[in-house]
């Protein structure tokens, strides 16, 4: 470290006025410990100083007003804690008054008579008289001497307890430009010249002082946009470095083999012909498997594209190069699916396939470790129960994740460390990211999408039903289920009120056996409440055709495959998100009749309710979908980016500066492709600032 950085790291408890207690304090509340982390405390807003009012054109509807003129007196009115300063205050053409509560006699023994000040504060009508309770209050003299004299203040988020101590938002914004001067010289600029012509970026020292103190909104805006562009830009600088250096690093193992499990399957085997996209995708990951490195792959495929079959494809390629594999599943119920339709594609081709849950007995568990170690058994399926320490592979070659935002980063982590050489990864995911999103939150790892359904496929049919209609929609079911067909009832499940819903579901479930009695109609349940038996006994009943309707809570959203249930009702609609209907939505259309989805709700809806229905009556491509959810919840809410910790940014917001990332993804880009070893100075100081940045900004993690 030279001894410019060490000046930044300089701790906040050396700026006047601060000193340890408040230092401590600054640390704990906020986060800030040295000069750096206050230059990145950025402002929430400014206030315009610019303007001054006159007493006389005062309006109670005015938040906050500034005013220049003289005391003409000040008295303390009042005893007791009632007691209060009272300020007559004057700018020539009118007269109001200025009150303190608290410090009186501190404040008193400040103020002058005669001497102009700048006073800004709240006004409030009173009796004809307007008022300010506890004004901030400068001598227009102080104000010129540069103590702070800025037509655009910054207005700085303080907590109560820092408040309590006197750090209000006023006195950080005296530590921010006494950290600021200090320093100046001393930042470092981190983007190259060339780059930042190219995108009009501001400099680095002007954007931090601007950003703090502009003289303009115009400046403000080119030092937010820089610093923006910055965090945007070292972040994907960030990824792709890393990802070469994970791939140059990591050994993977070399599946050069296309064989007789392969093969055999694909021309004797598969049901149905892949999809341009299927294909597509198995050459991308047959590829990436045989270079020699490791591979760490993203499937994005919308629900019923067919991952399925695309895994298992990847698996026995595994198999083909004498190499086992795994497929892990968020629940017991899809990872049981997932055994059998494998077991159910693969036929009687001669791959041993075993099922881990947290239900498997002990004395099969035994017999499962003993292959598993043997090396006899090809594919293991299951639960988390596969990260547990007894389980111990032969050769794992490849691990399949489905529906990776269920597993934390560290479960993960677990299952690689079995191995000296990292098995390949691949993690399937339903939840199509918005391309804005793709690269910052995933640029990690290699992303292959299916983006394409099976042929053959009728698009689902969705309508928005209210709670009247509720008899229209009963007869429709019927005349479904006449025709052969199943439907799925699913009611909201928020953890909070987890006994409500129990019970909307439990009421649900009788209106609906009311609705459709025996011997005619039968109906299934399930909740996350059940034992696992009784659920996948529930579940059967469905799935073999022995229940007509399936009423259930979000357990059935992952996975479930019941290609003859084209109805599906989704009671309380507008308390899911968009995401969520959608993934429930595509539980159904997966077989060659006509599906609908039918969205239940009260009249009463919040305007972000409304969109997210019409949306969801409008398309059935999830990706549309996630932007709309994008837009509605901000990235920190969307599906799949909670657990990569990446979303913290300093200052960027991924919902609002699309432009800027995609600027930012350009440059970056543009950098690895001319320069791909990076060898140019510029690339190579890039590389020094990003490790730089990286040290400040320790929450990016990598997601795998
Ligand atoms: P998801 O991507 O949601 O996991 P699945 O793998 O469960 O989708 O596939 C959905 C259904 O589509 C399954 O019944 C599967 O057998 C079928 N399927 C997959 N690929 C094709 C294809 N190329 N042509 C016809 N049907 C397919
Ligand atoms: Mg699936």
């Amino acid at each position: 470290m030279n001894a410019f950085q060490d000046l930044l790291q300089t701790p906040v408890e050396f700026l006047k006025g601060v000193g340890p207690a408040k230092a401590e304090l600054l640390r704990k509340e906020l986060g800030i410990g040295v000069y750096e982390d206050l230059l990145q405390y950025f402002p929430f807003r400014h206030i315009d100083r610019s303007k001054y009012y006159k007493i006389n054109e005062l309006q109670e509807s005015f938040a906050l007003v500034q005013l220049k003129g003289v005391l003409t007196a000040f008295e303390l009115v009042g005893a007791g804690p009632k007691q209060r300063l009272v300020a007559q205050f004057t700018d020539g053409q009118g007269q109001m008054e200025l009150i303190w509560f608290q410090s009186i006699r501190w404040i008193q023994s400040g103020l002058k008579v005669g001497e102009p000040y700048v006073v800004f504060g709240k006004p409030t009508l009173f009796k004809n008289t307007y008022s300010i309770v506890h004004p901030e209050i400068e001598l227009v003299k102080d104000l010129q001497q540069g103590k702070g004299i800025v037509s655009l203040q910054p207005v700085y988020y303080s907590t109560e307890k820092l408040k309590q101590r006197g750090l209000d938002t006023r006195s950080i914004a005296r530590c921010t430009w006494q950290a600021l001067e200090a320093s100046m010289p001393h930042l470092v600029e981190n983007l190259p010249q060339g780059l930042r012509q190219h995108f009009q970026l501001v400099d680095r020292k002007t954007a931090f002082k601007q950003i703090h103190y502009p003289e303009s909104l115009e400046q403000l805006e080119q030092a937010r946009r820089r610093l923006k562009f910055e965090e945007l830009f070292f972040l994907q600088f960030g990824m792709i470095y890393n990802k070469r250096a994970r791939k140059a690093a990591q050994r993977g193992h070399v599946f050069s083999q296309v064989g007789q499990y392969f093969n055999g399957f694909y021309q004797n085997h598969l049901p149905f012909e892949l999809t341009d996209a299927q294909k597509r995708v198995v050459k991308e990951i047959r590829e990436d498997m045989r270079t020699g490195q490791q591979m760490n792959r993203l499937l994005q495929g919308d629900v019923g594209s067919g991952k399925t079959v695309v895994a298992l494809l990847t698996m026995l390629l595994a198999a083909d190069n004498g190499f086992q594999a795994c497929l892990m599943a968020p629940t017991e119920i899809l990872a049981t699916q997932h055994y059998q339709s494998i077991k159910m594609l693969l036929g009687e081709l001669p791959v041993e396939v075993a099922l881990l849950t947290g239900s498997t007995r002990i004395k099969e568990r035994r017999v499962l470790h003993e292959k598993l170690r043997s090396g006899a058994l090809h594919f293991l399926i299951g639960t988390h129960a596969l990260i547990e320490p007894e389980v111990q592979f032969h050769n794992l070659g490849l691990t399949i994740i489905d529906e990776q935002h269920r597993f934390g980063v560290a479960q993960r982590a677990k299952l690689w460390a079995k191995n000296a050489i990292m098995p390949h990864v691949m993690v399937m995911t339903a939840t199509p990211i918005p391309r804005t999103l793709a690269m910052t939150l995933y640029g990690d790892l290699d992303v292959s999408v299916i983006d394409q359904l099976p042929m053959g496929r009728k698009p689902i049919k969705t309508m928005h039903a209210t709670d009247a209609q509720r008899l229209k929609v009963f007869e429709f079911m019927r005349q479904e289920i006449a025709k052969g067909r199943q439907v799925y009832v699913v009611y909201p499940l928020i953890e909070e009120s987890e006994k409500l819903d129990l019970k909307d579901l439990t009421d649900g479930y009788e209106s609906m056996s009311r609705a459709f009695p025996l011997p005619n109609y039968r109906v299934s349940i399930v909740h996350g409440k059940m034992k696992p038996e009784d659920k996948q006994f529930e579940m059967n009943r469905f799935i073999t055709g022995n229940t007509h309707i399936m009423v259930a809570t979000t357990v059935i959203e992952v996975g479930v495959n019941v290609p003859n249930a084209s109805i599906m009702v989704i009671e309380n609609a507008e308390r899911f998100g968009l995401s969520q209907l959608h993934q429930l939505r595509g539980r159904v259309g997966r077989g060659a009749e006509q599906s609908y989805c039918i969205l239940m709700s009260s009249n009463k809806l919040s305007v972000d309710a409304k969109l997210r229905l019409k949306t969801m009556c409008e398309t059935n491509d999830g990706f549309k979908i996630a932007e709309v959810d994008l837009e509605l919840r901000g990235p920190g809410d969307m599906a799949g980016t909670q657990q990569s910790g990446m979303v913290d940014f300093k200052i960027a917001d991924l919902t609002t500066d699309a432009d800027i990332l995609r600027q930012s993804r350009q440059a970056v880009e543009a950098i690895f492709s001319h320069d791909p070893e990076l060898q140019l100075s510029d690339s190579r100081q890039l590389v020094q600032a990003y490790k730089q940045y990286h040290r400040q900004h320790k929450n990016w993690s990598a997601i795998s």
